[in-house]
């Protein structure tokens, strides 16, 4: 099977240099990834929305993973109650923008990867040009009023969504697609009653460090899964499932989504 590159990779000549062959190479030996995947995933673009204690562990696995282009978004500074969970800052950052805290992490990391930032808060104004271009966006914030406004950016935009969320013991990490005409939008799970609850008071609430790198890496390995679904490594996309983890019992289940056809969001996308 790993001697039968498909059609796709041969589309696009291997990008990767001998250095890069090495570094992906536990990835590479993997049927589910091998080459075609691991140039699939340096082609890619990912956009971050919110570098906090979800982010913060997708973004070291995104990047590990060689995902060749990162769009950071958070208007937030590091403090000290950050460290406990937000897995990329360390002391020196408290008081700096996670923006540009996150991009020195990243070119400490790996300086061969793209990255832009947004040192900017979200709104529905401002998010459909940082959406545009992206190949998935990977939403960690904790409000539902950018969860929301980034949603609908991305049905209009036709990029699809990972959406991950905490509330204590409580995680949840869904695929979106809305702008496919059978597939639901993050809208269709929580409806229209939040748009206004711009509001942060989530991060009043305790959480486990360890319990939002659960959900940060589980959503990071969907968002590979999602960026090597061309290559057919890892199985189907998974639109429209809603996967729920629970810290305390500790175990996880899978929801399924239903498109609403009166969906502000994606209800008028035509087929
Ligand atoms: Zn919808």
């Amino acid at each position: 099977m790993n001697d039968d590159p498909p059609p796709h990779s041969q589309a696009h000549p291997h990008p990767l240099s001998a250095d890069r062959l090495d570094r992906y190479a536990r990835h590479i030996v993997l049927p589910e990834i091998g080459g075609a995947g691991q140039a699939a995933l340096a082609r890619s673009h990912v956009m971050l929305v919110g570098l906090g204690g979800i982010g913060a562990p997708a973004l070291q696995y995104l990047a590990g993973a060689g995902i060749g282009q990162l769009t950071l978004v958070d208007d937030d500074k590091v403090s000290a109650s950050n460290l406990q969970r937000q897995t990329i800052y360390t002391v020196r950052d408290i008081g700096h923008g996670k923006a540009v805290s996150a991009r020195r992490w990243l070119a400490n990391f790996d300086d061969r990867l793209g990255v832009t930032i947004h040192d900017t808060r979200i709104t529905a104004d401002n998010v459909g040009a940082m959406v545009s271009g992206a190949d998935l966006v990977l939403d960690g914030t904790d409000n539902f009023a950018t969860r929301l406004a980034v949603s609908d950016a991305c049905t209009t935009a036709r990029v699809p969504l990972l959406s991950a969320a905490v509330g204590r013991f409580q995680g949840q990490v869904g695929a979106f697609a809305g702008h496919l005409p059978d597939q639901p939008c993050y809208r269709c799970f929580v409806g229209d009653a939040f748009d206004a609850e711009d509001c942060d008071t989530c991060a009043e609430d305790g959480v486990l460090g360890a319990m939002v790198g659960w959900v940060g890496t589980f959503a990071a390995m969907q968002a590979v899964r999602i960026l090597v679904s061309g290559t057919g490594g890892m199985g189907d996309s998974g639109w429209g499932k809603l996967h729920l983890m629970d810290g305390l019992k500790p175990g996880m289940r899978t929801l399924n989504i239903a498109k609403d056809p009166a969906c502000r969001g994606c209800g008028a996308i035509s087929v």
